[in-house]
């Protein structure tokens, strides 16, 4: 089916309709997109400030003061998008400059002011600043690539929903993300990028669908960002999913707690806490996201009863090395985030510079496997183009058969270990 996506939160529908709840929400139509706003900025987002932040606020944005610096409203009206923006806080390299200008782009660009304070501003080949600002390579096709590499578009039975297991979908309720990823797999639909008009029909028309499969156990909504939207949307999308008798469990896929930690409120872990159970999927590539703000919306999301479990995507000259993989896993472990999914990169178009050879990612697995806690190792993954699904690849220790005697290598190399079967 065709499943474009051309939602964005400020859906005027979206917001007048209110969706039978209170509104109070109003529409900002300043910066590249409107985004919601709201003047209730009395939340409990108090945030624990890091000192590089603090110095980018001041040198920045000066005459703001934190409690806006701490306002998710702020950070989103305050995306920076052009290159104007972006040569206000860092040294561009030719190559960037291009491709922010570039009438070919093909993908949005979008980084919150919080997001932006962890990039260095004078080194191009920065981690993170790589994920985020665009490149003249994402303009090159290369084999092999797809615009829906994962085939999500033939596996929508209605718009915005994903069946490609049984058991369970995927639920697309925005195409808005408070950052834009170079390397989405989903680069086709966010960002506005396509003509798919995520509405309350659509999300109730989804609804439906979910209602009348009963097969269906596990919901995972996604998007874009699912947090993007304010705290009586998530309420109302919740409560009618829980209504559902045959759905088990929710599922949310999002970057947000490492790209606008300022989003999780006290209010909306209160929110979570009436629904459970909710599991969380936290999208985070580098450690250097593993802040104090990023790690005080995980332990407040953790403290609300949510399983926390993270998705990275394996990412060339980003962390495509054991040193970094091991530090993201160790870190994400004290922030009680369950190193869950190291993702191979989908070949989307214009990936082939992010993509790595598949034995990396074995090699970073079996480097870790023993040599720390299996809790810190995650799956790696490769989501098989054309829809066939997750599958997981291990590194090999069974070396040999000979009878009901089988030989292995261990976590270390040393080969000759038996095991007998009965
Ligand atoms: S946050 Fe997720 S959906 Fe949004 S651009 Fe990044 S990878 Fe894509």
């Amino acid at each position: 089916m065709n499943c474009k996506v051309n939602a964005d939160i400020s859906d005027s529908k979206m917001i007048s309709e209110g969706i039978g709840l209170g509104t109070g929400e109003g529409v900002d139509t300043t910066g590249d997109k409107p985004v919601l706003s709201s003047e209730n900025h009395n939340q409990r987002s108090e945030f624990s400030h890091h000192d590089r932040s603090a110095r980018f606020l001041q040198r920045f944005y000066p005459g703001i003061d934190r409690s806006e610096w701490n306002n998710y409203r702020w950070q989103l009206r305050k995306r920076l998008t052009s290159l104007a923006d972006f040569e206000r806080i860092m040294q561009l390299s030719p190559d960037e400059a291009n491709a922010l200008t570039s009438g070919d782009r093909r993908f949005s660009v979008g980084i919150t002011p919080y997001y932006a304070s962890l990039i260095d501003p004078d080194n191009p080949n920065d981690a993170i600043r790589k994920t985020m600002i665009p490149a003249t390579d994402e303009l090159v096709d290369s084999p092999g690539e797809m615009a829906d590499p994962l085939g999500e578009d033939s596996h929508s039975p209605v718009p915005g929903i994903v069946h490609r297991y049984p058991d369970r979908v995927l639920f697309l309720i925005t195409d808005f993300c408070p950052v834009y990823c170079r390397y989405c797999t989903r680069s086709r639909l966010v960002g506005g990028n396509a003509e798919f008009d995520i509405n309350m029909d659509q999300w109730r028309n989804a609804i439906d669908y979910i209602r009348a499969t009963p097969s269906i156990r596990d919901v995972l909504i996604s998007g874009g960002d699912p947090l993007v939207y304010p705290d009586d949307k998530l309420e109302w999308l919740l409560s009618s999913l829980k209504q559902v008798k045959h759905v088990e469990i929710i599922r949310i896929g999002t970057k947000i707690p490492f790209v606008m930690p300022q989003r999780i409120t006290m209010e909306l872990t209160e929110i979570f806490k009436r629904y459970h159970p909710i599991y969380m999927s936290v999208h985070v590539t580098h450690p250097r996201e593993v802040t104090p703000e990023s790690s005080q919306a995980c332990e407040r999301l953790a403290d609300a009863g949510i399983p926390l479990g993270s998705q990275t995507v394996l990412l060339k000259g980003v962390n495509d090395s054991v040193e970094v993989i091991r530090l993201l896993v160790h870190e994400l472990l004290k922030i009680r985030v369950k190193p869950y999914y190291l993702l191979q990169c989908d070949p989307i178009k214009g990936s082939s510079h992010f993509r790595t050879p598949i034995q990396t990612g074995i090699d970073i697995i079996s480097q870790l496997r023993g040599f720390t806690s299996g809790y810190a190792v995650p799956h790696y993954i490769v989501d098989l183009p054309g829809g066939g699904g997750k599958v997981s690849l291990v590194p090999e220790h069974l070396t040999s058969r000979n009878g009901n005697e089988l030989i292995f290598t261990n976590y270390e190399g040393k080969p000759g270990f038996s095991y007998f079967e009965p």
